[in-house]
């Protein structure tokens, strides 16, 4: 079958190319890929750095494929042959307090597909019966744009506490994929949002008040401005160290902070007496729970939210995505085409 391997650091060392089928442990199952997505974390792998320095090399990039179940182990329950699926990049322990009281998401032992065993850039891919979730009807590229943003922007608003009606929102990196769904979730519970970026193409999405900034400076004076009071919650989908502390700065009484990037910066400085007197609280993420996945596939099914698909390029040209995307060249989930 076809892969896009890593055998060592840097794009120089990502092949495409004829690889052995991977095998299937009792309770996988086995995915026909369709599609697969270009993200972040498939960088941070690339380059060795944050999250991707636990990737072990040679590894088979790819964290969010779509495609069709032709095979399953002999563990896993019921006929899922033929089943349209997309698959969570995040596989929990199974073991532990966590996991038992089904806040996966939370599991402090989880390994991530494309990084800590093979992905899904390739014909075939083989994963954990539970993190394939049936899609329906759902378009494969949408379900792929969809599964890894879109949960981890719902489990950060639920768990900074959750949005309600009128509530000012603000979200930063909101052209990227998890800051969209999350100005899109915030909007859905009610909340008033403004969403921060650094590109000047507005969002495009209604009743979403989308500022563009060039520098933090001019980001603390524009959030001053539109919220002199501040706001009831920010979700900081940049990972940018600085973009948080201005966040953080912007929230009112009682605000709450949610983080959810794969961020590589080491120090956050942020003003400590918000905490005493001003009641502010901050709560990281960077997974979701099996029921929030399948809630944001239905939310996604129903137009709530609507992922937005970019650049879409055949497997044999995932390194060149890969560059595009770190060069930022792109807008909206760049998709690869597999089968
Ligand atoms: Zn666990």
């Amino acid at each position: 079958m076809l892969a896009a391997q890593l055998h060592q650091n840097g794009l120089d060392g990502l092949t495409v190319g004829s690889s052995a089928p991977p095998s299937l442990a009792p309770g996988d199952v086995l995915v026909r890929v369709v599609t697969v997505g270009v993200n972040q974390l498939d960088l941070n792998v690339i380059s060795g750095i944050g999250p991707g320095a636990a990737a072990q090399l040679p590894r088979t990039l790819g964290i969010d494929p779509a495609g069709v179940i032709i095979g399953q182990g002999a563990a896993v329950p019921g006929d899922r042959i033929g089943e349209r699926v997309v698959v969570k990049p995040n596989i929990p322990c199974g073991e532990c307090e966590r996991c038992a009281r089904g806040a996966e998401g939370d599991c402090p032992r989880q390994s991530i597909i494309g990084v800590h065993r093979d992905g899904g850039a390739a014909e075939l891919v083989s994963v954990p019966s539970d993190n394939a979730f049936a899609i329906g009807d759902l378009d494969f590229a949408m379900a792929t744009a969809a599964v890894h943003s879109v949960p981890i922007a719902l489990h950060t608003i639920r768990a900074a506490g959750g949005i309600a009606p009128g509530e000012r929102v603000l979200v930063t990196g909101a052209s990227g994929a998890v800051g969209r769904a999350a100005a899109e979730l915030a909007k859905h519970f009610g909340g008033e949002v403004v969403a921060m970026t650094r590109s000047v193409v507005p969002l495009g999405i209604a009743g979403i008040r989308t500022l563009s900034y060039v520098s933090l400076e001019d980001m603390s004076g524009i959030l001053a401005a539109v919220a002199p009071d501040g706001f009831d919650v920010a979700i900081d989908a940049t990972g940018h160290a600085g973009v948080t502390a201005v966040a953080v700065a912007s929230l009112g009484w009682g605000g709450r902070l949610g983080f959810c990037a794969a961020s590589v910066d080491a120090e956050l400085r942020i003003d400590a007496r918000d905490f005493y007197l001003k009641r502010k609280r901050i709560s990281g993420t960077a997974s979701a729970d099996f029921a929030e996945v399948a809630e944001a596939i239905g939310l996604v099914r129903s137009g709530a939210v609507t992922p937005q698909i970019g650049a879409r390029m055949p497997l044999t040209a995932i390194a060149e995505a890969y560059r595009d995307f770190g060069a930022r060249a792109t807008r909206g989930k760049v998709i690869i085409d597999v089968g």
